[in-house]
């Protein structure tokens, strides 16, 4: 608008100039080519008028238009506002004069023809807005595009990200919620190296230090659980050897191995020797007789751990140099893949070794295998201390049978379960014959030879694991025979006493004899209370001394008279 202006004034002043010549020489026909140059020149221009002082119309040209308004007056108004104005003006437009006129935007800038003070005329200059119009509302309608192409762009990127953005977060809300649930195993996916996947690489790292945390602290909980069952398992189960099958058990499965195996010290000597085994050809549930191996300190696996007092992990299986080849268990050893053998230890004495062999995953034992089963052996070890120190205990130091007190705990056990189960139970009491004269004969030490020598005989002639022989004190003993009526304990009676009889006990230079008297009786023919069966069997020992002795007597009444 502005450059219009000035172009406006510019050339509406310019012509005026222009135009003083011929209107002085009043030849207005040269003034026709002014206008037709002007119209062609600018596009803006829409009609420029020349008038005569009068405000006749001398020159006239209107835009496409080919009729012009030469002779026409001005309005008398108008033409009299022409006349008062000193230099170039600027009016905006009234109307639209003449015909085709169509806008109404425009301005017109006029200027006088005036030489000194006198007036010629004017110029009027015709501008129309419609060029700028026209720009404008181009300019308009590209706004409005680009507007609309921006706006389209802005929701399609927004949109593109949001779903990016989102579907990263889906991801994430995904992982979160899966190992929320406890699952520790999963991984997200990285697919972009932006925020999002960083984010989801951090979530995997932390899940993996989650992971490896949740591992360590199911170990520890699994190690305490075993250890937890294996302290139970010492206080509900009395019977030493099922409590050291147990353990071996339960090493055996918390270490996923084949097999396990206790070996303990021969009494007295450098040897160790197999004693249970749990898990003989992959048979977890029967204890098997143990193969009887003797192991000498210092050789092969568990011999050096008996030496060194240190757990050994042999993962290279048999062919070890280490290993030691026994006759007895080489068709099993062919068959070691690894073993780990951990020392029992009680205050720091080896008392033996515990060996467990083929893991059945992994390429073998590790450290932490090692540790649990060092925790287990020890309490293996206290078992068989306990065990060790209760047979102790109960037995008698000469004789090795149970002594006085084991024999009348479980003789009164014996008569309540017989009560329970309506079922008979014998009590054999026997008293070696003249054993005073003996002593004083052979002397008292020889007396304790033919002491241990009788028991042994008796533990050979009684059941082994039903019958109870007890050290009744001094030169007495007693057997208690569960679920045996007076008849059968008569019979065992005899055969013991015939045995001893006829055993040549070993003596000073030549072998020596004795003889024993038998007292029987039985619950719940002659008893129904422990004291008194005990007394029964005293009475008919008694009766079988009276009798002349190296005899056996089951009680009867007439004794008791
Ligand atoms: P009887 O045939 O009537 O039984 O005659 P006895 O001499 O065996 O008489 P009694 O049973 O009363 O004898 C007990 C003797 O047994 C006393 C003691 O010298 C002997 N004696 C008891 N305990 C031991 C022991 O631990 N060692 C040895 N050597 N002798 C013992
Ligand atoms: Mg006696
Ligand atoms: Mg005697």
């Amino acid at each position: 608008t502005e450059s219009m202006d000035q172009a406006g004034f510019l050339l509406s002043s310019t012509l005026a100039l222009a135009c003083q010549d011929p209107m002085i020489r009043q030849s207005y026909d040269e003034l026709i080519p002014y206008t037709e140059r002007i119209i062609l020149g600018g596009e803006d221009i829409k009609e420029v008028s020349i008038f005569d002082e009068t405000g006749k119309y001398i020159a006239h040209r209107l835009r496409g238009e080919s009729q012009n308004k030469l002779g026409q007056m001005l309005d008398g108004e108008k033409a009299k506002k022409f006349q008062e104005l000193e230099g170039p003006n600027r009016m905006l437009c009234q109307k639209p004069e003449g015909p085709g006129t169509k806008s109404d935007d425009c301005v017109e800038f006029i200027s006088p023809i005036r030489i000194g003070s006198a007036f010629y005329g004017s110029i009027v200059l015709r501008y129309t807005f419609d060029r700028l119009t026209r720009a404008k509302s181009v300019s308009r309608q590209r706004i409005i595009i680009i507007s609309i192409i921006a706006m389209i762009a802005g929701i399609v990127l927004s949109a593109f990200l949001a779903q990016f953005i989102a579907s990263g977060l889906d991801t994430l809300m995904k992982g979160t919620s899966i190992v929320s649930t406890g699952d520790l195993s999963y991984r997200l996916t990285i697919s972009s190296r932006d925020e999002i996947g960083l984010l989801a690489s951090r979530f995997n790292e932390m899940v993996v230090a989650l992971e490896g945390n949740q591992k360590t602290l199911d170990r520890k909980i699994f190690e305490i659980e075993t250890l937890f069952k294996a302290s139970q398992a010492m206080n509900f189960q009395s019977d030493t050897e099922k409590l050291v099958h147990q353990i071996l058990g339960m090493a055996s499965t918390a270490l996923k191995a084949e097999r396990g195996s206790m070996m303990l010290l021969v009494d007295q000597t450098d040897e160790l020797a197999t004693k249970i085994v749990f898990g003989l050809d992959g048979n977890k549930n029967v204890t098997e007789p143990p193969v009887v191996t003797k192991i000498k300190s210092g050789e092969g696996v568990a011999g050096m751990v008996l030496k060194e007092g240190r757990s050994i992990i042999v993962n290279e299986g048999h062919s070890a140099p280490i290993f030691k080849s026994f006759e007895s268990t080489s068709n099993f050893e062919q068959k070691i893949r690894n073993l780990i053998s951990v020392p029992l230890k009680f205050k720091d004495m080896v008392t033996g070794v515990i060996n467990v062999v083929n893991k059945t995953e992994a390429e073998g034992f590790n450290p932490d295998d090692q540790r649990l089963l060092e925790a287990l052996a020890q309490q293996a070890a206290m078992a068989v201390e306990h065990a060790r120190l209760y047979e102790l205990a109960i037995t008698d130091g000469l004789t090795k049978l149970y002594i006085h007190r084991y024999f009348q705990a479980r003789l009164e056990e014996e008569v309540v379960r017989a009560k329970r189960y309506h079922a008979a139970v014998s009590l054999i009491l026997f008293d070696i014959d003249h054993f005073k004269k003996f002593n004083d004969t052979y002397g008292h030490q020889q007396g304790d030879i033919v002491l241990v020598e009788v028991a042994k005989l008796v533990k050979l002639t009684v059941r082994e694991t039903v019958d109870i022989p007890a050290r009744y004190g001094g030169e007495e003993f007693t057997v208690i025979l569960p679920e045996t009526d007076a008849q059968g304990a008569f019979m065992v009676a005899e055969r013991l006493r015939k045995t001893v009889e006829t055993y040549e006990f070993p003596g000073p230079g030549k072998t020596l004899t004795v003889t024993i008297s038998i007292g029987i009786a039985t619950f719940p023919d002659h008893a129904t209370n422990r004291a008194v069966l005990i007394k029964k069997a005293d009475i008919a020992l008694y009766h079988c001394k009276e009798r002349g002795r190296n005899c056996s007597s089951i009680f009867n009444d007439s004794m008791s008279s």
